[in-house]
């Protein structure tokens, strides 16, 4: 899978964040994504090859919402 993110696309990631969200906002990219928690607002950083392993879907900014 491509991963192109851009600060805004929304992801959602394999497994939930432990306050039970499963979607984060990017915040940041680089070397390392920053992500901020769509729940509870928690902001981590991680290294692209991590990111690349934990997501599951990007949700460009652009695309349609889903059905
Ligand atoms: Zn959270």
């Amino acid at each position: 899978m491509a991963l192109d993110v851009q600060v805004d696309d929304l992801v959602r990631l394999r497994k939930p964040h432990p306050c039970g969200s499963y979607e984060w906002r990017v915040v940041r990219t680089g070397a390392d994504i920053g992500l901020k928690c769509q729940v509870c607002g928690r902001r981590v950083l991680m290294a692209r090859s991590t990111f690349k392993k934990r997501v599951k879907t990007v949700i460009h900014r652009s695309d349609p919402p889903e059905e």
